[in-house]
């Protein structure tokens, strides 16, 4: 889908609010340009890009493009914000957990496909397509009103570190590393959605974007980012026996007292941080060493892309 077609398919009678969360809450008002929503009357099997299976309260939707070290495409955004949808409303659900199909979590966005697109769209274009796919689909994660366990295992790089950590809680495999080096490889001002001082101390996060330097899971352990560090044999099963005891928490009190927890970092200034990196990182994409970069960035990043598919 090209960027012209994204726009065209935008409603702007819906913009400005959108409920996902089933708590009356408006998401996301700053660049909400929301699409007819496609996937209202598929079924689950019709999903292309995750797999959303039901274990009794809990369900698991997991990235499903192992070729492409399940790098993010808008196909594959669009159908994780219709299943967080599907989670809200499902009263039988009660804890969801976001994992992924084979070797990496994540590798980050999709970058072929701004390589088709172009590296210089206009501002109101990336403007809409960033502020719906990667904020928007980000802050609908994290707001969801039930809790979320991030599986991670392999590559969780940029946009997969953006999108693990907006879970609750994080179960890492032993050979899984988080890393978000887009400031430096393509020059732009971190990702989308900057939740890293929210989950490192401050001074882990500046180094961490400073110099590109992935953290091992034993060291985001240490620093308190993920919860546990279980070998990668045990990585499903450890992570769902700990949805499934979560599960068997009372579920309205598990979101009430998530929403307390949420509300606790809104009154730090969490909405207001995000949201003012996001308008900076758009900022980043029309600077002139984001424009000298991205291009080499880009390529460079496709080609360990396609040797990361080589290794699967
Ligand atoms: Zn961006």
């Amino acid at each position: 889908m090209s960027l012209r077609q994204y726009r065209n398919e935008t409603n702007v009678a819906n913009m400005g609010a959108r409920d996902a969360v089933g708590l009356g809450r408006i998401v996301f008002d700053v660049a909400v340009s929301r699409a007819p929503d496609p996937f209202s009357e598929r079924s689950m099997s019709d999903y292309q890009d995750i797999i959303y299976e039901k274990f009794g309260a809990v369900v698991r939707v997991s990235h499903n493009r192992p070729k492409r070290g399940n790098a993010q495409n808008f196909q594959l955004l669009r159908e994780l914000d219709d299943a967080i949808s599907r989670v809200a409303k499902d009263p039988e659900v009660s804890v969801m957990i976001l994992a992924s199909v084979g070797k990496h979590f994540s590798a980050g966005h999709d970058l072929k496909e701004w390589n088709d697109i172009g590296i210089s769209p206009s501002v109101e274009d990336r403007w809409a397509l960033e502020g719906d796919l990667y904020f928007g689909v980000a802050l609908r994660l994290w707001e969801l009103h039930k809790p979320t366990i991030a599986q991670v295992q392999g590559a969780c790089i940029a946009a997969g570190f953006m999108t693990a950590n907006m879970c609750d809680l994080i179960v890492a495999a032993d050979d899984a590393y988080f890393s978000d080096p887009v400031t430096k490889s393509l020059g732009a001002a971190s990702v989308e959605m900057l939740v890293h001082p929210w989950v490192l101390t401050s001074r882990k996060a500046r180094e961490m974007l400073y110099t590109s330097e992935p953290i091992p899971a034993q060291d985001a352990l240490d620093f308190g980012m993920v919860n546990r560090v279980v070998p990668r044999a045990e990585l499903e099963d450890a992570t769902m026996a700990l949805a499934q005891k979560i599960a068997e928490t009372p579920a309205f009190a598990l979101q009430l007292v998530k929403r307390s927890l949420n509300r606790t970092q809104e009154l730090q200034g969490f909405r207001d941080a995000v949201k003012a990196h996001f308008d900076t990182h758009q900022l980043s994409h029309y600077s002139e060493t984001h424009k000298q970069t991205a291009g080499q960035g880009m390529g460079t990043a496709i080609s360990a892309g396609k040797t990361a598919v080589a290794a699967e």
